[in-house]
């Protein structure tokens, strides 16, 4: 007779990393045979301890093939659900820059079809250079949010006159009377007067003009879209549903008056199971848009909108990952986790918003993925003690170290916002980056010297 086998946690140890999962955004991830982390792109296989060991840590990985498999599918369901639904409007997706302004997430998506969305001045004229280089087709469209500083309406007033398809967004009265003499099309952002189930405290939103704002505004000839924008990482499906809904009965009204309005934008704000425990997905999600949007247009006896979407978090999060090395262990007397493992990078410098919003993260090993486990807390190595990651007090699984062993420790979902929130505290370098793709690595930015952090705090030639 057989004897019966030991239970370990995870006899199916991509399970048990929660791995190979679509709805988590893992479906790409596996575990090898000697227990190390992958990612598979097609044919190549990623082997993410033999990257790190050979460019080593702290490191981001940036997956292009991530991103394009994102948008392509996600314009893809909606283009979709409109045939489906027999809907008339267009489908126009917009990336917005602030979440990820390096040009190894830009490039790609703008190849894919995406469209663009800015926040500022500095990000339009990286827009512009994209143009003079002529890394785009002139039909990709790119709407302008955010403060209008004269800077700003300058160079929107330029763009638009070498041709490109440019659409500011008015966000407060007093950008009204000047884009009002504005010449091509101009959106309206709304602050719609509903809660939405995210982080954003409503209380004290400032963005957008209140819905009887709007309405008291008359006529405004060339008003093209009406935006709005809830917060990012809304946690349920009915909160978006309710922001399409709120929002459509104001376009609705103003579409009487203003013939050429013809575009809802919904902007951003689709979450990501950064937990990966259920979620709402963006099938379902997709379907249900187009479906009230239908139902309500007929109604109303209007035209089907045309659908702006500009889900950033969503498209572009899983499509990088941060790669740390622990460097020591501390026993921690009575805590839900029993040691410290502190890493050669930082939270609080290159994922902020571990510290800034106590964001959750999957973290898993990079190797020893079949090791026996031990539940621990991650510290940074800065000197702060707020730089660490506890996954809100309870405990992170990682694999027991190794006396003449390197553990690497992997953080998935890493791509949206930590990059344009980094720092310099303790003036440690930020990771390198690499980008992996059709199976080779390139390096995308080298590792900062100490000689080119002192530079950024004016400390250039020398110490006089
Ligand atoms: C930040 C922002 C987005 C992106 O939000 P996500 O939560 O990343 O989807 C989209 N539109 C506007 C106007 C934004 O300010």
């Amino acid at each position: 007779m057989a004897k019966k086998k030991i239970k370990k946690p995870g006899k199916n140890w991509r399970k048990f990393w929660k791995l190979g999962v679509d709805e988590w955004n893992t479906q790409f991830f596996n575990v090898s045979k000697d227990g190390e982390l992958t990612v598979t792109e097609g044919h190549h296989i990623y082997n993410l301890h033999d990257i790190a060991s050979k460019y080593g840590t702290p490191l981001q990985v940036i997956f292009p093939f991530i991103l394009e498999d994102r948008l392509k599918d996600l314009i893809g369901y909606f283009q979709a659900y409109m045939k489906i639904y027999g809907y008339k409007g267009k489908f126009f997706y917009h990336y917005p820059m602030k979440v990820n302004q390096n040009k190894e997430f830009i490039l790609p998506l703008l190849s894919e079809g995406a469209n663009l969305e800015v926040t500022s001045a500095n990000e339009l004229w990286l827009v512009k250079k994209l143009w003079e280089g002529e890394k785009f087709n002139s039909k990709i469209r790119v709407l302008c949010n955010g403060p209008k500083t004269e800077s700003y309406l300058d160079l929107i007033e330029e763009l638009r006159g070498k041709g490109m398809n440019i659409v500011p967004i008015i966000e407060g009265p007093e950008e009204i009377e000047r884009l009002l003499k504005y010449r091509g099309d101009i959106g309206l952002r709304v602050d719609l007067n509903i809660k939405a189930d995210t982080h954003w405290d409503k209380k004290f939103d400032r963005f957008g003009l209140s819905e009887k704002d709007i309405l008291d505004l008359g006529k405004m000839k060339n008003l093209k879209i009406l935006h709005y924008h809830m917060g990012s990482q809304i946690k349920t499906q009915k909160s978006i549903f309710e922001g399409v809904k709120r929002a459509f009965g104001l376009y609705a009204q103003l579409q009487k008056t203003h013939p050429n309005l013809d575009t809802l934008d919904i902007g951003g704000g689709f979450g990501i199971p950064y937990e990966k425990k259920k979620f709402y997905t963006a099938k379902g999600v997709s379907s249900k848009i187009i479906k009230i949007l239908k139902n309500l247009s007929d109604k109303a006896g209007i035209r089907h909108p045309n659908l702006v979407v500009e889900w950033g978090q969503y498209i572009v999060a899983p499509a990088e990952i941060t790669i740390y090395k622990v460097l020591s262990e501390k026993i921690i007397p009575k805590a839900n986790a029993k040691s410290w493992y502190v890493v050669d990078g930082s939270f609080m410098n290159d994922l902020k918003d571990t510290w800034a919003i106590h964001q959750k993260w999957h973290v898993i090993p990079a190797n020893n993925m079949h090791g026996v486990l031990k539940t621990t807390w991650l510290a940074g190595s800065t000197c702060d003690s707020d730089d660490k990651y506890t996954a809100g007090g309870n405990y992170i699984l990682l694999p027991k170290l190794h006396a003449n062993q390197e553990q690497f420790v992997a953080v998935l979902d890493t791509g949206a916002y930590q990059d344009g929130l980094s720092s310099h505290h303790c003036l440690l370098s930020s990771p390198m980056k690499i980008v992996a793709s059709d199976g080779m690595i390139k390096i995308a930015r080298k590792r900062e010297t100490a000689d080119s952090i002192g530079k950024m705090f004016g400390w250039t030639n020398g110490i006089h």
